[in-house]
């Protein structure tokens, strides 16, 4: 992308410091500030590069091909956009034409190499697309760079790669400008004519469409070949030309239907394979009974393991049930030998508790006895003590 604008002096202070070497009062270089553009220049000839100090001191009349480098950068940075421009155009247009052809081309490609009797002077396209296919990248590459220099206002190293633009603008003209007309479907089928009424029947569907399309367009080519008066003395005898019109009738529903299976190779393929299918077809049918009954068999396996699985399910169940309730009664017994064991406590204390009240009811009645006692003799001896 070109910048709408160059800030001149950001810009200036970008280019490298003039071969001269000269500093200015600051101790800077002087920077390249101007471009010859003369070709093999006699003058120039350390660097077509000059700062504004070596521009004002040569003494040159009549040297007009210097010019300011701004307006150079702008000029480079603009061929180089346009260049990118014009190849990114072309790699679309024949990569988007090509691309659905490239299995059909490869495939007739191959029958080249395999019909050896037939001589081919046509074009590889695959080769030549496979070639551009790879300027693409590299030059895709090669213009990042560029573009990077652009950003950066690297003047002379846009210069540097002059070579490279030239040989770009080379190859994008003449070497593969040509591809937009090789990759039309038209020039696919006419470069590759002669190999295509005895191709191999792919196995792709979609390449197989292709091929059959382009055996119908050389079977109706063919018929109207066939049509076409000859410009031949016998053709005046009524019966030659009867005899040839019928053979021509004959000949070119056969050669086509013979197209359309591949060739006399190709047909008896289709009827042994044909053949072979019907016998595939009964070897499968015996197979598939062997399987069916093999599933069966599995099936019984399966529902007897599922009601085995079932059972175990149960068990399981019961268990789970058992240990739970052993767990519950293992609480139980826990509790009960607490409460016997605070049951005991409790009962040792009440045997102590009955055994001081015992004890106090004893001392009690011992004592109301003998009070009751001494009462006794008390009055026993007044009443003695009445008698004396
Ligand atoms: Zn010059
Ligand atoms: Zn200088």
């Amino acid at each position: 992308m070109l910048r709408a604008s160059i800030s001149s002096k950001d810009f200036s202070s970008r280019q490298l410091p003039c071969a001269c070497g000269r500093l200015d009062s600051d101790g800077e270089p002087f920077r390249v500030a101007h471009v010859c553009t003369e070709a093999n220049c006699s003058v120039h000839t350390r660097s077509p590069f000059i700062c504004d100090h070596c521009y004002d001191s040569e003494d040159t009349p009549g040297h007009s091909k210097l010019k300011r480098i701004a307006n150079y950068f702008r000029e480079l940075s603009e061929q180089w956009s346009k260049l990118q421009e014009n190849e990114k155009t072309l790699a679309k247009e024949v990569l988007q034409m090509y691309l659905p052809q490239q299995a059909i081309v490869e495939l007739l490609e191959r029958e080249i190499k395999l019909q050896t009797a037939v001589a081919f002077n046509g074009r590889l396209i695959s080769e030549e697309m496979a070639k551009f296919q790879e300027f693409h990248r590299e030059f895709q590459e090669r213009y990042a760079k560029i573009e990077e220099c652009m950003r950066e206002d690297q003047t002379t190293k846009i210069w540097e790669e002059e070579a490279k633009f030239n040989e770009y603008t080379d190859k994008l003209t003449n070497r593969f400008g040509h591809l937009k007309t090789l990759v039309t479907v038209e020039t696919i089928f006419t470069n590759y004519k002669d190999f295509i009424e005895h191709a191999r029947i792919p196995e792709d569907s979609s390449v197989r469409r292709a091929l059959f399309s382009f055996k119908e367009r050389l079977i109706e080519q063919n018929a109207r070949e066939s049509m076409t008066p000859i410009d031949d003395p016998q053709t005046q005898i009524p019966e030659i030309a009867s005899i040839r019109a019928e053979l021509s009738n004959t000949s070119v529903p056969l050669r086509g239907l013979l197209s359309y299976l591949g060739g006399l190779h190709g047909a008896a393929n289709f009827i042994n394979n044909s053949l072979d299918a019907k016998s595939a077809q009964d070897s499968l049918q015996r197979t598939l009974a062997e399987l069916t009954s093999h599933l069966h068999t599995l099936q019984g396996t399966l529902s007897d393991c599922t009601r085995q699985i079932s059972i175990l399910k149960e068990e399981n169940e019961n268990l789970k049930q058992q240990v739970s309730g052993a767990r519950e009664t293992a609480k139980i017994q826990e509790q009960l030998a607490a409460m016997e064991s605070t049951m005991r406590q409790k009962d040792a204390q009440i045997r102590q508790q009955f055994m001081a009240a015992q004890d106090q009811l004893e001392q009690a009645c011992n004592q109301r006895i003998s009070e009751v006692n001494n009462r006794v003799s008390e009055v026993e001896s007044r009443m003695m003590g009445g008698y004396i």
